[in-house]
């Protein structure tokens, strides 16, 4: 697809994305799933689950994330943060999980780091909302703002693909190593993944800095530059190939 638009093998790193029943996907728990998707045993459970999931309309893939439990973040979530923005948008922005002001607002990206995330999107021209969309790897909170681990995130991995498959954007950007290890498929650095166009879903992402860890380290806020700028290019060359 992406050499189809002219972008081709030279442009491309081709990452396989994991099946449901990828042993990344996480182990299964005797813990209940949503009504009618036990997840009592591994494999088969795991597999219908997704499958309903990523045949989900908007409003029924909204209330099954609200009333997940799938994974040991549900007890302790305020409320889910499923994701916001424009649902027919060409930027797709992915990171991590909610923080604390997220799980209270039940919003990506509204603490310190979306209001980084903000500067960023309004850098390239970009507007939370308009032709973009927000989402991350989990939609509940994990306790402390540590890292979802595989579990969490391979249970909630089918909400994020049916989002994904449900927009359709032109250009995923993944905001730091959890949504980069996530959507590839594997583990690498962060910086090792930068300045490359992968594909998910037959969809190119880049990835770029995760805004927290820029508001740390400074430093490399001009390669975080650098990232975005190779995203808008990117998205310029998309929807000239797309248009002609
Ligand atoms: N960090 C993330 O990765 N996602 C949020 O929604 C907020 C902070």
């Amino acid at each position: 697809m992406l050499e189809e638009l002219g972008l081709g093998p030279e442009w491309v790193r081709r990452d396989r994305p994991r099946s449901a029943t990828d042993p990344a996907a996480g182990a299964a728990s005797p813990m209940e799933g949503p009504p009618g998707i036990p997840l009592q045993s591994p494999a088969a459970d795991l597999d219908a689950r997704a499958n309903e999931i990523l045949n989900m309309d908007w409003t029924v893939l909204k209330a099954c994330v609200a009333a997940c439990t799938a994974c040991p973040l549900a007890p302790t979530r305020t409320q889910t943060v499923f994701g916001v923005g424009d649902e027919a948008a060409d930027w797709l922005f992915v990171g991590e999980g909610p923080g604390s002001e997220e799980d209270q607002r039940g919003e990506p990206f509204v603490g310190q780091a979306g209001r980084l995330l903000d500067n960023m999107l309004a850098a390239i021209g970009l507007k939370r909302g308009a032709d973009v969309y927000i989402a991350n790897v989990v939609k509940c909170r994990p306790p402390g703002n540590r890292n979802p681990v595989p579990l969490e995130a391979g249970r909630c991995r089918p909400f994020l693909q049916r989002q994904v498959d449900l927009i359709r954007p032109k250009l995923i950007v993944a905001l730091g190593k959890v949504p980069a290890t996530n959507l590839l498929g594997r583990d690498a650095t962060l910086g090792s993944l930068r300045g490359q166009l992968h594909e998910y879903r037959g969809i190119p992402l880049i990835v770029t800095y995760h805004p927290a860890y820029l508001l740390r380290t400074l430093a490399d806020k001009a390669k975080a530059w650098e990232d975005l700028c190779f995203a808008r290019d990117t998205m310029t060359r998309l929807k000239t190939r797309s248009d002609a």
